[in-house]
């Protein structure tokens, strides 16, 4: 990494850590400060925004349009600020990146994988560059994860290592002497990643959550030997079972980990463990319901409206994510100013509607079977949702498993739920399978028809 970037990134770690001692009121006449900042910039320089926003120059954020990913990237070329970022370039580009170049000289570009709908692409100048590795940089200070010239670290990310995933631009940029990065491809047969993590050794394991719940099996089984000081989950829900895996295999309580290409980290846990701090000097969050309406904390929220104070070059403002997380009621004793989200109760994706016998439908929240496959003596599970019934993939099962048993549990559970209930057929596989970015979600619904 250049060294403008480094003293910039050092720079920021510093600002961040600053703002950590703030009380209450110097964080929000900041948030007031930098959405004027924001809203100023978008009105003069995005025609999208001028049209988006027309007459409601003065209005309050709640009252300002949500931005949904599809009318970010239907509207791209007008919503950025600069002339040269135009989609069709930029998606030339991402085509042909390889490593830490970058667009038009001066923008590094992050995309998801559109595994789950829309992709979404997200250039980030110098400065937003920065600021979201300093945000990554944030959440590893928080697990305890501090490098430098005396103490080298050795991480392991179990992630996609394609290189527009923005984990991959991260690792890209960070390349540094004090921390030792290994990425290895969480899509990659499982025998292989326990054979490198063994080599390997690492002092920090980051994956996403469905893979530290895998790992933790394999120490357990006696065929992965590492020890880890720090584990650190992201992009997933790390279920509570996962929890108490990874704490039985490694004796540390793993650190989970919010994060989105849009924004970078969005909140992460602190040492005691209590949920996540929302990063609420970077981001505006806001959480509704299907209706866009607030909703208090206490009560889990159907959606996640953010606005990206330090966004430029695309600006956020109200955009959606389809996180639904809950606030906590209680703050947390760590005296952090920014608010805890005690639960991420998964992505709207996750939330199955299952088709009843009048036309009608009914929503299913993947508690459902969490309640029932959690307890199972496996590897992992996968709900996926097909035409006429459930299929339900089990990973390797302990000897005592019953699949006649379990599926007659998730149709208990369905019908406890209030649900029609399908057929459910229970698949016993070696490894959940991975998709496209590596990823094993939980519960997998049924594509929509275009
Ligand atoms: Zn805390």
């Amino acid at each position: 990494m250049d060294l403008s970037m480094i003293s910039r990134v050092l720079w920021l770690r510093r600002t961040l850590r600053s703002r950590e001692r703030w009380s209450q009121a110097q964080l929000h006449a900041h948030q007031r400060r930098e959405l004027a900042a924001l809203r100023g910039w978008a009105y003069a320089r995005s025609p999208f925004y001028q049209r988006f926003h027309d007459g409601l120059d003065r209005a309050q954020l709640g009252e300002l349009p949500v931005l949904t990913k599809a009318t970010l990237m239907d509207n791209f070329d007008q919503l950025s600020t600069d002339p040269v970022v135009r989609l069709s370039t930029v998606q030339a580009y991402l085509e042909q990146l390889r490593g830490d170049q970058r667009f038009a000289g001066r923008y590094w570009v992050s995309a998801t994988s559109g595994s789950s709908g829309r992709r979404s692409i997200i250039p980030t100048d110098a400065r937003e560059w920065a600021t979201i590795i300093a945000s990554y940089g944030r959440a590893n200070e928080w697990a305890g994860i501090r490098p430098g010239p005396t103490h080298r670290v050795r991480m392991a990310v179990v992630s996609s290592t394609t290189a527009w995933h923005q984990s991959a631009r991260v690792a890209a940029t960070v390349r540094s002497p004090f921390i030792l990065t290994e990425r290895l491809d969480a899509a990659s047969p499982l025998a292989n990643i326990v054979a490198r993590l063994n080599e390997l050794r690492p002092d920090v394991l980051v994956a996403y959550a469905s893979m530290i719940r895998v790992l933790a099996d394999e120490q357990l089984a006696g065929r992965l030997h590492i020890a880890p000081r720090g584990v650190n989950s992201s992009s997933e829900v790390l279920t509570g079972e996962a929890r108490v895996m990874a704490t039985r295999a490694w004796h540390v309580s793993p650190f989970n980990v919010y994060a989105a290409t849009e924004t970078g980290g969005i909140a992460a846990e602190c040492h005691q463990h209590q949920g996540m701090h929302l990063f609420e000097d970077l981001v505006v969050p806001e959480v509704v319901d299907d209706d866009y309406r607030p909703v208090p904390a206490g009560e889990p929220g159907d959606r996640l409206l953010v606005t990206v104070l330090f966004g430029r070059t695309i600006p956020l403002i109200r955009y959606e994510m389809t996180d639904r997380v809950r606030l906590a009621t209680q703050p947390c004793p760590c005296g952090l100013p920014f608010r805890l989200v005690d639960s991420i109760e998964g992505r709207t994706d996750d939330v199955l509607n299952l088709p009843t016998s009048d036309g009608g439908s009914v929503r299913l929240h993947p508690v459902v079977f969490h309640q029932v496959l959690d307890l199972l003596d496996v590897a992992g599970w996968q709900v996926r949702q097909q035409d006429d019934h459930l299929r339900v993939l089990v990973a390797s099962p302990g000897p005592g498993f019953d699949p006649t048993a379990t599926e007659g549990a998730v149709q208990a559970a369905l019908t406890r739920a209030g649900a029609p209930t399908p057929a459910v057929h229970v698949s016993v596989v070696d490894d959940i399978p991975a998709g496209p970015a590596g990823k094993r979600p939980l519960v997998v619904a049924r594509p929509k028809p275009p």
